[in-house]
């Protein structure tokens, strides 16, 4: 048997709250929470503190967005709302 435990060489692994699949981070849209329980774009990991990952994909999308229980699960704090401009993720799937 070979030992794996302790390599670094694989893509960190999120789970994605629209369908709760595991995936590489890399292929996951990242967000975050902003000061006032709002959740935003956080694809280049800007900010500190917790992220919620979801798959770059429509239908994931619309059930991360009713997933609040899970977001404020993922956060560690209540969700609010949504900033404006996450809508404009939706058709720009890749
Ligand atoms: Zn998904």
């Amino acid at each position: 048997m070979i030992n794996v435990i302790g390599r670094k060489d694989r893509a960190p692994i999120r789970t994605c709250l629209g369908c709760r699949q595991r995936r590489a981070q890399q292929k996951l849209w990242r967000f975050a929470l902003d000061n006032s329980g709002c959740v935003i774009k956080d694809f280049r990991g800007m900010h500190d503190g917790r992220h919620a990952y979801c798959c770059q994909a429509d239908s994931c999308l619309q059930r991360f967005f009713k997933n609040k229980k899970g977001l404020s699960r993922a956060f560690r704090q209540q969700v609010l709302g949504f900033d404006e401009g996450l809508q404009g993720l939706f058709g720009s799937e890749q």
